[in-house]
């Protein structure tokens, strides 16, 4: 059975050109590049090419990327480093109610030491409202942390409009872009961001390598304390080849963003539009245009998005109920609630993430297949019984 993947918001494969350009640093450049020899010396050109690969990339300066394990250590340092750093100033946070755990978590361990968040709400379509960041500021604010695009449904935040309102109230405003990056333009200047966080493994590159952009005079605290490696900024003996695939991932999605972003943009449309004209009751989570390219939510009335994805998962669709990291645990997605959707709507989700080789006939297939799946499912819910038989008798 040919398998389809469906879930690249979970984790993409690594490109084979990223494969091959990692391939050196394991054998014949495997030396540390903070040794003063040649083997380290070989090692350190492969890091510092790669960081300014990265730097340009996001429109940065080198000296502002801090290598780091994933996007989970990039937000934990942004936040935890930020609000040490700043202790002086303030014990508040703004974030909002549909960001990723690993900015969330952060912060209630923080609340746990007296600080205080304000969590951003999200209008229906899963958008927050700038002048809802600007009405949140207090004098004690020492950080506002919105994603760019959120992991669940899609939705591509006015980072723009915010980074204008943190810069005017000299707050020191991060994004989580591990969504973002590598599928959308993500430039720092532009977005008016002092720190940002990314993931190679969202955008064809390895596991367990990321970055953390932090402007030039931001003052933030390390996580890692040890050796003096990223200038002192996190300790521990850099991941060269896993940075070295980062980096190529960065130059792949770079030279085709455009026409990536538009053939699978395409493709979301396709998608959305053949299961709303199929199956009755479905509802699309998120904004139509202010999307990610690459995703589509939705929510079937009646059944539970885990019966979903076994049954296509028996037909070789891969996809996902959310976020992978929530999948396992029977509470409903927190952004689908945010979002105003009810617990039924909530828990009868699916997302399909697509990305490089995703085709036009694997869409084509999952219109033909997903119908019948949710036809049958329904077939056995006592709830569709029961409001059939009403809808019938008021008709
Ligand atoms: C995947 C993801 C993360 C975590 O990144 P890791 O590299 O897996 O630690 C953080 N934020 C968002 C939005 C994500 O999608």
């Amino acid at each position: 059975m040919e398998r389809i993947y469906l879930d690249y918001a979970a984790t993409t494969p690594c490109d084979a050109r990223v494969v091959e350009a990692m391939r050196p640093y394991f054998s014949e450049k495997f030396g540390n590049p903070s040794s003063i020899h040649s083997f380290g010396q070989e090692a350190k050109k492969g890091l510092e090419d790669s960081r300014q690969v990265l730097a340009d990339f996001l429109g940065a300066k080198p000296e502002e990327i801090v290598f780091t394990s994933g996007g989970t250590e990039s937000n934990n340092f942004a936040i935890f480093g930020i609000a040490a750093a700043q202790e002086k100033k303030g014990n508040h946070i703004i974030t909002s109610v549909i960001e990723h755990h690993a900015v969330s978590e952060p912060c209630k361990v923080l609340e746990k030491k007296g600080y205080v968040t304000t969590y951003v709400k999200v209008d229906k379509e899963g958008i927050i409202d700038p002048a809802e960041v600007k009405k949140a500021i207090t004098d004690k604010t020492v950080l506002i942390s919105i994603m760019q695009a959120n992991n669940e449904i899609g939705t591509i935040q006015p980072i723009v409009e915010i980074g204008k309102i943190a810069k005017e109230k000299g707050i020191t405003f991060h994004t989580d872009a591990v969504q973002s990056v590598g599928h959308i333009p993500v430039n720092v200047n532009e977005l008016n961001v002092d720190l940002l966080s990314l993931s190679a493994h969202k955008f064809y590159g390895p596991k367990g390598v990321g970055a953390l952009y932090i402007r030039k005079g931001i003052r933030i605290n390390r996580l890692l304390h040890g050796g003096d490696q990223e200038k002192g900024r996190r300790a521990s003996t850099s991941n060269v080849s896993g940075i070295v695939g980062m980096a190529k991932a960065i130059e792949l999605c770079k030279e085709k963003l455009d026409e990536e972003a538009k053939f699978q943009s395409n493709l979301r449309d396709t998608l959305i539009k053949g299961l709303t004209a199929k199956i009755e009751r479905v509802y699309l989570n998120g904004h139509s245009k202010l999307r990610l390219p690459n995703n589509i939510n939705m929510s079937f009335e009646y059944i539970e998005g885990e019966s979903m994805l076994l049954n296509l998962d028996m037909l070789g669709v891969a996809a996902s109920t959310g976020s992978a990291c929530t999948s396992s645990s029977l509470e409903p997605s927190h952004v689908l609630l945010a979002i105003g959707r009810p617990h039924d709507l909530a828990h009868g989700s699916l997302r399909f993430s697509l990305g490089r080789w995703t085709k036009k006939s694997d869409i084509d297939y999952l219109i033909e297949v997903l119908p019948a799946i949710v036809d049958k499912l329904r077939q056995m819910s006592p709830l569709y019984e029961k409001n059939e038989t009403k809808n019938q008798k008021t008709q």
